[in-house]
């Protein structure tokens, strides 16, 4: 503990952003960097508490309470505020294979269980996080690292999102022959084509695959496994297969008019907006919010995202719809510390969009009763219904529509944004792997093996929709389980 009374002296700091009236006018990253001298004082603010329930990952309610890949925080904290970055980034790398994205997307489950937050604003661990990592690329300390010897056997990566790629690098580290098939054009699962670049640079996603590629993973994109390439031939070809996915089917809305043009699903809108900057044309399937009414049915990190995306093409007005109640501003009885605090935030798309048209664009408790088309079968307007909460006989919340609540609100587009069912099932039913009953890879946590013998399921893919942080951690915890089947033991940590 570098500065036993830190936590008396500083205040929480944040990383300014930049302002919302500028960045709505470009696709760069909206967070500025902290001053070394910033972070330093944020380092001096950890207590170094007896119990660091910030690097301790668990779920508690549902939620993620503490770091899911347990990094080691409170000595990264103190060697920060001593100015030891280079150890510091040690430090790190041990539990953390890609500190640049969680750095960037974590929403920091390890502040809200920080224990200067039961009395206190936290420390601001994420961006002390990210300072390490960026530090790290920028004074050139991070290098390829080669394993000293091959193992022989061979490794396939199904799916090169956060999960397969630290599935990828722990495998390569063990001295496997490692290979990522993606089905897309590009490596990165949804930090590629899912989190725009406002919040996670492409570049930064290159970087690190460029920098697995030199370690010596092999990726094969435009490779769909059990279409292009079949579950039978991977058996042959490879000793043992991470399954690592993602969780892609989402959820719709079949209420009347869901048929009419101009209703998409999220994904599309922002896969192919991050697709065509890239490719610095217009991809096909491209979809444009210029001059558009738009309606974003969805309150979630998706929805946030599609609102920063319509902001950035410039779109005449926006509507987020939202069918839980707004949070309160402070914890309620009910979400003690350490869990995740459920409290209300403005998100980077939310803040834009009240810059830019003067109101937080959300709209809570409510739900679509319907779509209405014009002459030309095109959405013209949405139907809303106000939304009560009760309780059932089994104490399950369920939502009621208020009778007489009904309006209409114009729209151009709708964004559907309502979360994620589960898996694609191509290729676990190709490759005989049982399901659970929510239709993700059954494999248990922290053991992550399938039913078919040599066969891993790690990130989305097993645990449904969730964090980069998450996935990160599962595809560690299944590199070792797979090391363990394929030598018999494992130094991997996972
Ligand atoms: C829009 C959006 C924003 C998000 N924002 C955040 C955020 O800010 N912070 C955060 O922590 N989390 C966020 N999340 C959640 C987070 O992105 C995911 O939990 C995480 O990416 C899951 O990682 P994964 O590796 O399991 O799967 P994915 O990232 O989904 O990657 C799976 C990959 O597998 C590929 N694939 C699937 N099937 C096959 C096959 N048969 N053959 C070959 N390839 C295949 C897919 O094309 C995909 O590239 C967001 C999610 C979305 C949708
Ligand atoms: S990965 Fe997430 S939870 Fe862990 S230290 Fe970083 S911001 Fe916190």
């Amino acid at each position: 503990m570098g500065k036993p009374t830190g936590f008396k002296e500083y205040d929480r700091e944040l990383p300014p952003d930049r302002p919302g009236e500028e960045r709505v006018g470009d696709w760069l990253e909206f967070h500025e960097h902290m001053p070394d001298e910033m972070l330093r004082r944020q380092g001096a603010r950890c207590m170094d508490c007896g119990i660091p329930f910030c690097h301790n990952g668990t779920v508690i309610a549902g939620m993620a309470s503490g770091c899911p890949v347990r990094n080691l925080i409170p000595e990264w904290n103190d060697l920060v505020y001593r100015g030891l970055w280079r150890e510091a980034l040690e430090r790190l790398l041990h539990t953390n294979n890609f500190p640049e994205f969680t750095g960037r997307v974590c929403p920091a489950p390890c502040e809200g269980s920080c224990v200067l937050g039961i009395s206190e604003p936290p420390v601001t661990i994420k961006s002390i996080e990210q300072a390490i990592i960026d530090k790290g690329f920028e004074n050139g300390w991070m290098t390829p690292q080669t394993p000293e010897r091959r193992t022989g056997k061979k490794v396939a990566v199904v799916g090169s999102g956060p999960a397969g790629l630290a599935a990828a690098a722990e495998l390569n580290k063990a001295g496997h022959l490692v290979t990522v098939f993606e089905r897309d054009d590009r490596i990165g699962g949804l930090l590629m084509y899912g989190i725009p670049n406002p919040k996670l640079d492409k570049s930064v996603v290159l970087r690190r695959v460029k920098l697995l590629e030199e370690e010596g993973v092999v990726f094969v994109t435009n490779t769909e496994i059990g279409r292009d390439y079949s579950g039978k031939k991977l058996m042959k070809s490879f000793d043992a297969i991470v399954l690592c996915g993602g969780a892609t089917k989402p959820r719709d809305l079949p209420v009347e008019g869901r048929e009419l043009n101009g209703i998409h699903f999220a994904m599309r809108f922002l896969r192919n907006n991050t697709k065509s900057l890239l490719d610095q044309e217009e991809c096909e399937g491209f979809l444009t919010a210029k001059g558009k009414r738009v309606i974003v049915i969805g309150g979630g990190d998706t929805g946030t995202d599609c609102v920063a995306t319509s902001m950035r093409h410039g779109c005449e007005s926006l509507r987020q719809l939202e069918i839980m109640p707004r949070p309160p501003a402070e914890r309620s009885s009910d979400n003690p510390w350490p869990q995740w605090p459920k409290i209300f935030r403005l998100d980077y798309g939310q803040e834009e969009a009240r810059t830019v048209f003067g109101d937080d664009p959300r709209s809570y408790l409510v739900s679509v009763k319907r779509f209405i088309g014009d002459d030309n079968g095109h959405v013209k307007a949405v139907e809303l219904v106000d939304i009560e909460w009760s309780k059932d006989d089994n104490g399950r919340l369920s939502p009621a529509p208020v009778k007489g609540s009904e309006r209409t609100l114009p729209a151009d587009i709708v964004l559907l944004a309502m979360g994620f069912l589960g898996p694609e099932e191509t290729v676990l039913k190709d490759l005989g792997v049982e399901q659970d009953e929510r239709s993700n890879a059954k494999a248990v946590y922290g053991e992550y093996a399938t039913n078919i013998p040599g066969v891993f399921a790690a990130g989305d893919m097993r645990r449904g929709q969730s964090l980069v942080v998450w996935a990160i951690h599962e595809g560690r915890g299944a590199a070792r389980e797979a090391d363990r089947y394929l030598m018999g033991e494992t130094s991997l940590p996972g």
